[in-house]
């Protein structure tokens, strides 16, 4: 090994699903949108001027931090965004997680906690969820270095209703709590209802699944003005510009679209109630999903069979190589026809 190898940091990344590099495949591997954004975004999208690309952007991201106050009737610097959620908690792990004690996130949750956790140097613990994949509240009452979990959960798709979200509070008054939201809006309710009444709690959102803009990397803590403070000193002593300007002019017009937004939701959730449906017409088993994907196994095949027989039908869906969910399957849920292409690749393979 030569001398400079071992100052090189190693680390064990995080694994994004796979974007395919062919087309015409169906794509239910990563939890995106399968509609377009709102027209405004669309519209939005076409006019951009060459000073987007020769100016650096606002480094405070207004126009989207007072778009986001208005939409939600608070200040702007209740806000604090990023290049996607990933960005968002990057933050705000090295922002609230800098005590000696372990910070808890359940043993099977978003992979990318561990991995933020391990570049950071943070310590932490995970407890396990229970048989049924549920967060088992109490062990959140131990010391800790602050507490993160996404609601619902992924992959498991498993919503914990809010009583558990302030149960977990409750107990945790001297840490950081973060509730990762990201598939929030497919039926769940949000933690921001909290925020009046826990100052160390923050909320995450994106704009990646629901807004139907994965692409665009927008995502959002909401939390005390404090906190929020907090986050952007730790971004200005990273990278000032991490939002170019084209994301914060598009993202910045369609918080305030409520109707399209809920009618690709009310599509989304309707195909979702029927893949249960047809799921377990084809012998799969799965926790209830509130989110936007199915987390499924079955109790004569593989997974990482149907994985595979799947792909090579061109149908992308996510399959973990991990101890406890090896033998599932994660569907994000595509639009009707998309659906039916699956359930019929399913009933093929299964015949
Ligand atoms: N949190 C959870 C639980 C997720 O599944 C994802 C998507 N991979 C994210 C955060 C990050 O999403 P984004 O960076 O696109 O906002």
């Amino acid at each position: 090994m030569k001398a400079w190898e071992k100052n090189i940091r190693k680390i064990a990344p995080y694994v994004p699903g796979e974007q395919p590099k062919v087309k015409d495949v169906i794509k239910l591997n990563t939890n995106e949108n399968p509609y377009p954004p709102a027209p405004e975004a669309l519209e939005a999208n076409k006019k951009f001027d060459t000073d987007i690309l020769r100016l650096y952007p606002d480094p405070d991201a207004t126009i989207l931090t007072e778009e986001l106050a208005k939409f939600y009737g608070l200040d702007k610097e209740n806000f604090f965004v990023g290049v996607g959620s990933d960005d968002v908690l990057s933050i705000a792990f090295q922002t609230f997680f800098n005590s000696d004690k372990p910070i808890m996130f359940p043993n099977i949750t978003y992979s990318f906690y561990c991995v933020w956790a391990d570049m950071y140097k943070i310590p932490y613990t995970c407890p396990k969820l229970d048989g049924d994949f549920k967060l088992v509240k109490e062990d959140y009452y131990a010391e800790n270095g602050g507490v993160i979990f996404p609601n619902p959960n992924a992959p498991t798709a498993i919503l914990e209703p809010l009583s558990t979200i302030e149960d977990i509070l409750m107990h945790n008054q001297d840490v950081i709590v973060i509730v990762d939201e990201a598939y929030i809006d497919f039926g769940g309710e949000s933690a921001i209802k909290l925020l009046d009444k826990y100052e160390n709690l923050l909320v995450v959102q994106t704009f990646s699944k629901a807004r139907s803009m994965a692409g665009m990397r927008i995502g959002y803590a909401i939390g005390g003005k404090r906190l929020i403070k907090a986050m952007n000193d730790v971004k200005f002593s990273i990278n000032s510009y991490t939002m170019n300007q084209h994301s914060l002019l598009v993202g910045s017009k369609i918080i305030a679209d409520r109707e399209y937004f809920n009618e690709t939701l009310k599509k989304i959730v309707n195909t979702r109630e029927n893949a249960k449906k047809k799921l377990t017409e084809l012998g799969f088993t799965f926790p209830d999903s509130k989110a936007n994907f199915i987390f499924v196994t079955h109790e004569k095949y593989k997974a990482k069979d149907i994985f595979e027989y799947l792909k090579s039908k061109n149908i992308f869906v996510r399959y973990f190589n991990t101890p406890g969910i090896d033998n599932y399957l994660r569907i994000t849920i595509g639009t009707d026809e998309q659906m039916e292409k699956l359930y019929e690749a399913l009933e093929e393979y299964i015949k």
